[in-house]
């Protein structure tokens, strides 16, 4: 399936749980392999969510917590 950049900032959140079909996760891999805005975006939300998560690290203190998702969000409505 073509995942546009809407789509894909969607799908992060299921991806990271492992609820994506084959085909959306197929379909996000391609997008990604050409995408620098959206690898970005992928990588920035991967370590909010290993932050989140709590492994071992530089602990996130919540002001940078709040920020990032505050970028996520802003990303998120002006991709729609
Ligand atoms: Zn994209």
């Amino acid at each position: 399936m073509v995942v546009t950049c809407c789509q894909l900032t969607e799908m992060i959140t299921d991806r990271s749980e492992g609820k994506l079909s084959s085909e959306q996760e197929e379909g996000c891999a391609r997008h990604l392999a050409w995408c620098d805005r959206c690898r970005t975006y992928l990588r920035q939300m991967e370590l909010t969510i290993d932050a989140l998560r709590g492994i071992p690290g530089e602990p996130l203190h919540d002001e940078v917590r709040a920020a990032l998702f505050a970028q996520f969000q802003r990303r998120k409505t002006t991709a729609e």
